[in-house]
C-alpha cells in the first residue's frame, strides 16, 4: 500500500452521524453533515448519510460537483456564498446557498430563473464570530429584499460561532438568534423554516439542559468526523475519535548523541509536545510533510515526540522505540491536519467499512486463524 495515506473508518463516522442525529433529534435539532474537511470523498459523505443527517453542505462548488458525479443525490447547500463567478454551478448542484449579500442574492436570482430551477437563501447573521455575516439591525430588510427577489426563496436564517473566533455560543447568544428568527416572522411572514444555529462548537449548548428556542439545525463536521469539540478538543461522549489514521513511511532511523545541538521548533508549531535534548537517542523521519498536511496537528503514538516538519519530511523523536527504515506510523490528526491530508494530491485515501449487517458499528474481532493439521 502507498504511503502516506490516510485510512478511513467509514462504520465509526457512521456511528458518531447516527448517535449525534439521535441526540440532536430529541432535542428538536436536526443534522447537515459539512464535507469540506473531506473534500466531499463520496464515501465519507455516504457514511454521514447512511448515519442519517438530513443533507450536506459544503463551502465549495468542486467538491459538491464530486459528490454529484458519484450520484449523491440529497440536499447539498453551499454554505461559503457562491462566487459571481460560480452561479450556474451552485444553482444547478445546491438546493440552497448561505448568503450575506444581495448582489450576490440577485444574481442567484437570475441564474436560477434561466436555468428553469428553484434556490433556497438561508441568511447568516453576524453573532461575534466576524466572519461572514448581516448585523441584526439590518437583518429584517435583508430579508424583504430576498423576498422581493425573483428566482430564489428565503428559507431561514442562521449563525457561526467558532470558526474566526473561538468562542463557543452561549445560551444567551442562541436565544437572541432564536430572536432574530422571530423578529423577521415579525416583520415579513412566515419565511423561517430553518434556524441553523452553528456547527459542532456549539453541541455542548446544544446538549445542554437549556431550551433550544427556534434553533432546529446545526451544520456539523468536526464532531462526526474525529468525535472532537472544536473549542476544547477533547473528545465528545459517546463518539468514535480513531476515526481516521495517516500512515507514514520512516525514511532515516538514527541514534544521535545527545550532546548534538536541536535548535528549537519555530513558535508557531501549536501543540508541539516537548522532547527533551537530554538523553535523545532517537531521531527518525518520516516522509510526509506540510504539503500533505498540518504537522503541527498530528498525534503521534506515546512515546514519540514531533520535532518539526518541512514540506516533505517530518522529524520526530522516537525515545527508546526501536523504529527501522521502512517501518510504518500510524499517526492521528485534528481537523487542521485532516483537512489537509484529505485535499493532498499525494496522500492516498483508503476506506474501510467496518460495518455490520445491521449497520450498527462493531469492533472487529481477531478473525480465526486455519491451522493445518
Ligand atoms: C466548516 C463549517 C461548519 C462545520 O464546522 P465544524 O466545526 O466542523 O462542525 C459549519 N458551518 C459553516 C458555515 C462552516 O464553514
Amino acid at each position: 500500500m502507498t504511503s502516506p495515506r490516510v485510512e478511513i473508518d467509514l462504520g465509526k463516522i457512521q456511528a458518531n452521524a447516527r448517535c449525534l442525529v439521535r441526540r440532536l433529534g430529541d432535542r428538536g435539532i436536526s443534522v447537515t453533515g459539512v464535507t469540506k474537511a473531506f473534500c466531499g470523498h463520496p464515501d465519507v459523505a455516504g457514511a454521514m448519510l447512511d448515519g442519517g443527517v438530513v443533507g450536506l453542505a459544503d463551502a465549495r462548488i468542486k467538491n459538491v460537483v464530486r459528490m454529484r458525479t458519484a450520484g449523491i443525490n440529497c440536499p447539498i447547500s453551499m454554505i461559503r456564498a457562491p462566487l459571481l463567478s460560480e452561479m450556474e454551478d451552485a444553482i444547478q448542484h445546491c438546493d440552497a446557498s448561505y448568503n450575506t449579500e444581495l448582489d450576490t442574492i440577485r444574481k442567484l436570482g437570475a441564474a436560477a430563473k434561466k436555468l428553469g430551477a428553484s434556490h433556497d437563501v438561508i441568511l447568516v447573521a453576524e453573532m461575534g464570530d466576524m466572519r461572514e455575516g448581516i448585523l441584526p439591525e439590518n437583518l429584517n430588510e435583508c430579508a424583504a429584499h430576498v423576498i422581493a427577489t425573483p428566482g430564489v426563496t428565503l428559507k431561514g436564517i442562521a449563525a457561526n460561532f467558532a470558526c474566526m473566533g473561538s468562542a463557543a455560543p452561549t445560551g444567551d447568544d442562541m436565544a437572541m438568534l432564536s430572536r432574530l428568527a422571530d423578529q423577521v416572522e415579525g416583520a415579513c411572514g412566515p419565511f423561517v423554516e430553518l434556524v441553523s444555529g452553528g456547527g459542532s462548537a456549539n453541541l455542548p449548548w446544544a446538549l445542554g439542559e437549556g431550551s433550544t428556542g427556534r434553533v432546529n439545525n446545526l451544520r456539523l463536521g468536526e464532531a462526526i468526523l474525529l468525535g472532537t469539540d472544536p473549542v476544547s478538543g477533547k473528545p465528545i461522549d459517546g463518539l468514535h475519535t480513531d476515526t481516521f489514521a495517516l500512515f507514514a513511511e520512516v525514511i532515516e532511523a538514527r541514534h544521535n548523541p545527545s550532546s548534538m545541538p536541536t535548535k528549537p521548533s519555530p513558535l508557531e508549531y501549536r501543540k508541539l509536545e516537548l522532547v527533551s535534548n537530554v538523553g535523545q537517542t532517537n531521531r527518525s523521519i518520516l516522509a510526509v510533510g506540510q504539503q500533505d498536511t498540518d504537522a503541527s496537528g498530528l498525534k503521534f503514538p506515546s512515546g514519540v515526540g514531533f520535532i518539526g516538519a518541512t514540506s516533505d519530511h517530518t522529524v520526530i523523536d522516537t525515545g527508546n522505540a526501536n523504529v527501522s527504515v521502512g517501518s510504518e506510523m500510524k499517526i492521528g490528526m485534528d481537523y487542521s491536519a485532516l483537512m489537509r491530508a484529505m485535499s493532498a494530491p499525494d496522500v492516498e485515501k483508503v476506506v474501510r467499512h467496518g460495518l455490520s449487517e445491521n449497520g450498527v458499528y462493531k469492533e472487529s474481532r481477531p478473525r480465526p486463524i486455519l491451522k493445518l493439521v
